[in-house]
């Protein structure tokens, strides 16, 4: 017997995106409530909260219908007041839908259906999602006219204040929604017995690199376990394939290097003898380059799909905050840091004013992953052209500590594959953890300053504590990896 559905919107999309993922999710929802979610499921729940946010500035005549129970009963009520309808549901048979605005167009007697995006073009999968929209509110008796997508506009800067207006932009897509509607139909159709059908044994992620797998990839191959091939550095598709033919998916069973790289190789040979590999004199080489006073630099930023400060588009990184640990020949260390703490409309000149001041004329510059300093070094000086010479001077005296990882001058299979200082630090100086640390990476740090600027609610003093202290850490880590290479 076919089980009573209810596939939303999301559902659909998950279906589309992977059919395995998309059943787990529906007949075994257990497996879902302690592991994390993948980051196209993260994308979808912050589209989400996007529109929450946004969507009465684009459309600010429009009702929000509240969520609840009465959301389906509600927005039928305001069809048949011809309102502009924002957030509202519909239900149709198996199907349920909750669009993010529908308009009445009075000289074709229809609707006009959008659905807003925090992107900044429309996406193929856009059009997937604005189509099944407009089949389940056909059948449940909505005649749809016009559809659009409104997505940012990758052209626009804040000139002291948001001009919604001129912030987004909508795209109309009827054409390429009628182009795939008799698919999408048929789809629709299949999800009902491939939710019914047995579970299908493992998942086709097997083919592909440990980036693309979801948090379900275990649960559907139990036989893979730690140190498996995906651990290795930069996997291509070809070497999976050819691996798994040999059915050498464990790193202990790998006979044949040819088909790996010199840095998989070396992992190899790592993980074989337990212990790392590297090139002391390379290393040395690296590090007698290096001038003091050895600075050790971090930038913190902030991005957002609305750009809230003055001279900045729509998800447009500026640094925020820095730390500078400051290593001189004496083997002293010293601190510099700022952090912006307060809304500004011009967020950054604080900041640039404070590099002047905190980072010395001379010394290397030590990074981990310098093209995103370097990126931002260059931001800044698009915005600060009076300090150009002294940002320009910084830029070309940085260093990528991160090298001798990335280029495989020191392995250590426990890394994983990986060169980041997340993977890196806890092997080489375990004393230095982030874990009990109420900051733990970039993307909490830069949500967290978000909260500390705008949520009035909050303890701004706490937070501003814990995000030093996230930032120091970045550059302590890199001077602790320093002295850990020094000393070998
Ligand atoms: S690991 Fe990949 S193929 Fe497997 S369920 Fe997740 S997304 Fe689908």
């Amino acid at each position: 017997m076919i089980k009573e559905l209810n596939i939303t919107k999301s559902d659909f999309l998950d279906y589309e995106n992977c059919k395995k993922n998309f059943w787990l999710k529906k007949n075994k929802p257990k497996l879902f409530e302690e592991i994390n979610l993948s980051e196209f499921e993260l994308k979808i729940i912050e589209e989400g909260n996007f529109v929450d946010k946004e969507i009465k500035h684009i459309f600010p005549d429009g009702i929000i219908v509240d969520i609840g129970e009465n959301s389906l009963r509600e927005t039928i009520d305001e069809i048949n007041n011809f309102s502009t309808i924002l957030q509202g549901s519909i239900e149709c048979k198996d199907f349920f839908i909750r669009f993010d605005v529908l308009q009445y167009n009075k000289n074709k007697d229809s609707w006009d259906l959008f659905e807003v995006k925090s992107s900044s073009s429309v996406k193929e999968e856009n059009i997937s999602d604005i189509t099944f929209q407009k089949i389940v509110a056909e059948n449940s008796g909505i005649k749809i006219n016009r559809l659009f997508i409104v997505h940012l506009n990758k052209n626009y800067k804040n000139e002291g204040s948001i001009d919604y207006d001129k912030l987004f932009v909508k795209s109309e897509v009827s054409s390429q929604v009628k182009s795939i509607e008799d698919s999408i139909r048929v789809k629709m159709n299949e999800i009902k017995n491939y939710l019914n059908s047995p579970e299908e044994k493992g998942c086709d992620c097997i083919y592909k690199s440990r980036s693309k797998h979801c948090s379900s990839f275990s649960y559907s191959n139990p036989d893979i376990k730690d140190n498996s091939i995906y651990e290795l550095n930069r996997i291509s598709k070809k070497t999976i394939l050819d691996l798994i033919e040999k059915k050498e998916l464990s790193l202990d069973n790998i006979s044949d290097l040819s088909s790996l790289s010199k840095y998989q190789s070396l992992q190899l040979e790592s993980y074989k003898s337990k212990s790392p590999i590297y090139n002391l004199n390379e290393i040395k080489e690296e590090l007698n380059n290096l001038s003091f006073p050895l600075q050790f630099f971090d930038f913190e930023t902030f991005s957002n799909a609305i750009p809230r400060f003055e001279n900045m588009g729509s998800n447009d990184a500026v640094p925020i905050q820095f730390s500078n640990h400051i290593l001189n020949i004496d083997g002293s260390l010293d601190h510099r840091e700022f952090i912006q703490d307060k809304y500004s409309k011009n967020i950054t000149i604080s900041l640039v004013e404070s590099i002047v001041n905190n980072v010395f004329d001379q010394g290397t510059i030590i990074c981990w992953y310098k093209p995103f300093e370097k990126r931002m070094l260059k931001r800044l000086i698009e915005l600060y052209p009076e300090h150009s010479n002294f940002l320009e001077n910084i830029n070309n005296r940085i260093y990528d500590l991160m090298d001798i990882f990335s280029k495989g001058i020191y392995v250590d299979y426990k890394f994983q594959g990986s060169s980041s200082l997340k993977n890196v630090l806890p092997v080489l100086v375990p004393s230095l953890s982030y874990k009990n640390m109420d900051i733990q990476d970039g993307a909490q740090a830069a949500s967290e300053w978000e909260r500390m600027i705008f949520d009035t609610s909050v303890d701004s003093e706490n937070i501003k504590q814990n995000l030093l202290k996230y930032c120091s850490q970045d550059t302590l880590a890199m001077v602790e990896i320093y002295k850990f290479l020094r000393n070998l």
